[in-house]
C-alpha cells in the first residue's frame, strides 16, 4: 500500500486502486506527464485534466519556470506581511486593467489575494455581507430618527397619527394600536427587529460548484458535498440556469420590508422600506465541476438584471472559466455579463503557485474590509509575481494566448462533434466554450453487460472509462467533479494537432468498446 493511502487519503486511494488510477507521477511538461513502471522507465501520459483546470499554459512552462527561478535566485521577500507588497500591488494593477477592458467599466477593482478558489469565493461572500450589513445598519439608523422625530412632532402637538395608520398587515400582526404613538412605534419597532434579523440569503444555480470551505461549500449544489454540512453556514437558493421567470418569483417570496415613520401635512403615516435580504447571487459563466454547462447571453441578461432590480451583488466565479480558459481573461464577457465582484484562481498560479483573487469594483469597496480579512499566506510575492507573469503571458502579443484557445478549443470541439456524430449511442453531448470542454456519455442503465449497468448505478461510469484511457490508451482524463458522466476536457492552450489525434483514436476505441458492450476491455486492460 502506498504512503498515500496509508497516511494521507485511506479511501480516494483505494478507488484509484480499483479503478487503475494508482500511479505517481514525478515529471511532468507542456501537457505530458510522467510515472515509472516497475523498471523505473519513464511513462508518458496525455493530460487532459490539467490540473482541474490550472494549467493554461501547461505544466512547468519554460518561461514561468525561468521567473519562478529568477525569483528564488535574488532571494526575493516573500513573507513580508503588514508592509507595502509591491508585487500585490503590480498584480492588483494588471489584474484591474484587464478587467476594465473586457468589461468595459471605467472605475478601478479592487483585489483581495487568496490562497485558493474557495477563499476568493469566501471573501467576495464575507465582502457582500458586510455591504448588506452596513446598508442595514444605515437604514436602520434613519428610520430610528424618522420614528424619534413622529414621536416629537405627535407629543408637541404638532401632528396626529394617520387614521388609517394601524391597518397595515405588518403593524396589525403586533396587536391592536390602541395607546397612541407609542403604542403604534412599539409596533413598528418590533417588526423591524424581527426583518432585521432575518438570516441572509444568497442565490446560486443549481449544478454550481463554489468550492468546499464551510462557508462555500454552502454555494456548491452537490448535495454530497454540502448535506453533512448545511447546519454550518449560510441560507441558500438554488435557481435552475434554464429558467429565469423563477427569479421574479423568488424576489417576492424573500421580499423583506421594515416600517418606517413619514410626517406628511400633520399626519403621521407608516411607510414600507424594502430590506436588502439577499446578499449575492453567485453564479459561473461555465459550470465546471457540475458538468460543463456555459451561461447564455439570455441567462445572463436576465441574472443582472434581477441583481439590479433587488439590488444584490452578483458575484462571478471565474475561478476555472477565467484566466483564459475559455478565450478570454473573463468568460462572462464573452456573453457580455458583468459582474460587481469576480473571483479567479487556478490558471492565475501559472501551474506553480497556490494564488486567487478577488476583484469588487472600487465604488462598492467596503472601506474597513482589508482591516479585518487576512491570510497568511495571501498576497506572498512569490505567487503574486509568478501570477503577474501569468497575466502578462495571456495579454501579450494583443492576446495572442486567448485567440489560441479559442482556435485550438474549434479544433478539438470539432473532433469531438465527430465522434458525437459517428456514436450518437455512446456520447450523449460535447459541450463548453475554448479548452473548457465536456463530453457526455449515454446513461448506461440500459446496458445488457453488467458493468456498465452497474457503473451507471453508481453513477461511476466517467471514472471507470479514465481508469481505462489511463492504462490502455496514456490518456488521463476525469468526470468533472459532479456530474461522472461527463468527461472534462482542459488542455494548455499548447494543445498539437498529433495529441488531438491521438485523443480521437482513443475516444473512438472507447467509444466502440462501448458500443459493443466488450467490457472485458475495461475491466481487464
Ligand atoms: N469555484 C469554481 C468555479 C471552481 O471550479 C472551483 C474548483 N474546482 C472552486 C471555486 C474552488 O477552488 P479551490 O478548489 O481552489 O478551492
Amino acid at each position: 500500500m502506498s504512503q498515500f493511502t496509508a497516511f494521507v487519503q485511506p479511501e480516494m486511494g483505494r478507488i484509484f486502486a480499483a479503478l487503475g488510477l494508482d500511479v505517481a507521477y514525478v515529471r511532468a511538461e507542456g501537457n505530458t506527464l510522467y510515472h515509472r513502471d516497475e523498471q523505473g522507465t519513464e511513462i508518458p501520459v496525455l493530460d487532459l485534466m490539467g490540473g482541474y483546470g490550472s494549467l493554461i499554459f501547461g505544466h512547468n512552462h519554460p518561461e514561468i519556470v525561468a521567473h519562478a527561478r529568477s525569483l528564488l535566485d535574488a532571494n526575493r521577500a516573500v513573507h513580508a506581511q503588514f508592509s507595502l507588497r509591491g508585487e500585490a500591488g503590480r498584480l492588483g494593477a494588471a489584474l484591474s486593467e484587464v478587467v476594465r477592458r473586457e468589461t468595459s467599466v471605467k472605475e478601478p477593482y479592487l483585489a483581495t489575494f487568496g490562497n485558493s478558489g474557495a477563499e476568493a469565493v469566501e471573501a467576495a461572500v464575507k465582502h457582500a455581507e458586510l455591504v448588506r450589513v452596513r446598508k442595514v445598519m444605515a437604514l436602520a439608523d434613519e428610520i430610528a430618527a424618522h420614528t424619534e422625530a413622529a414621536r416629537d412632532a405627535v407629543r408637541r402637538g404638532e401632528a396626529r397619527l394617520d387614521p388609517d395608520v394601524g391597518r397595515l398587515p405588518a403593524v396589525l400582526a403586533h396587536g391592536p394600536q390602541a395607546d397612541g404613538i407609542d403604542g403604534l412605534l412599539a409596533a413598528v419597532e418590533a417588526h423591524n427587529a424581527a426583518a432585521i434579523g432575518t438570516r441572509p440569503l444568497f442565490l446560486a444555480l443549481e449544478r454550481s460548484f463554489h468550492g468546499k470551505l464551510v462557508g462555500s461549500v454552502q454555494l456548491t449544489y452537490n448535495s454530497g458535498f454540502r448535506a453533512p454540512f448545511q447546519n454550518l453556514g449560510a441560507r441558500v437558493r438554488f435557481v435552475p440556469m434554464d429558467r429565469p421567470e423563477l427569479l421574479d418569483r423568488i424576489a417576492d417570496d424573500e421580499r423583506v420590508v421594515l416600517l418606517d415613520t413619514e410626517i406628511d401635512q400633520g399626519r403621521v403615516r407608516i411607510v414600507e422600506r424594502d430590506f436588502p435580504a439577499i446578499t449575492a447571487f453567485l453564479v459561473e459563466p461555465v459550470q465546471g465541476e457540475g458538468g460543463i454547462h456555459a451561461l447564455t447571453t439570455e441567462q445572463g441578461r436576465a441574472i443582472r438584471l434581477f441583481c439590479n432590480k433587488v439590488g444584490t451583488a452578483l458575484i462571478i466565479d471565474e475561478v476555472q472559466s477565467g484566466m483564459g480558459r475559455c478565450g478570454a481573461f473573463l468568460a462572462s464577457s464573452l456573453i457580455g455579463l458583468r459582474g460587481d465582484y469576480y473571483t479567479l484562481s487556478k490558471s492565475l498560479g501559472g501551474g506553480l503557485a497556490k494564488i486567487s483573487a478577488m476583484l469588487v469594483r472600487r465604488s462598492l469597496y467596503e472601506g474597513e474590509f482589508d482591516l479585518i480579512h487576512s491570510s497568511t499566506f495571501a498576497m506572498d510575492d512569490f505567487s503574486s509575481s509568478i501570477a503577474h507573469k501569468v497575466v502578462e503571458m495571456l495579454e501579450a502579443d494583443d492576446g495572442q494566448a486567448y485567440r489560441q484557445v479559442t482556435e485550438r478549443g474549434a479544433r478539438l470541439t470539432g473532433m469531438l462533434t465527430d465522434l458525437r456524430a459517428a456514436y450518437p449511442d455512446i456520447i450523449e453531448d460535447v459541450r463548453g466554450k475554448g479548452l473548457f470542454l465536456g463530453v457526455q456519455l449515454r446513461d448506461q442503465a440500459q446496458a445488457r453487460s453488467m458493468v456498465l449497468r452497474g457503473s451507471a448505478y453508481t453513477g461511476s461510469l466517467g471514472y471507470l472509462l479514465s481508469g481505462y484511457l489511463l492504462r490502455q490508451e496514456g490518456i488521463r482524463i476525469a468526470p468533472t467533479g459532479s456530474a461522472g458522466n461527463v468527461l472534462r476536457i482542459q488542455p494548455s492552450a499548447y494543445l498539437t494537432d498529433e495529441e488531438i489525434e491521438r485523443l480521437r483514436g482513443a475516444l473512438d476505441r472507447l467509444c466502440r468498446i462501448l458500443r459493443y458492450e466488450d467490457t472485458l476491455h475495461l475491466v481487464h486492460p
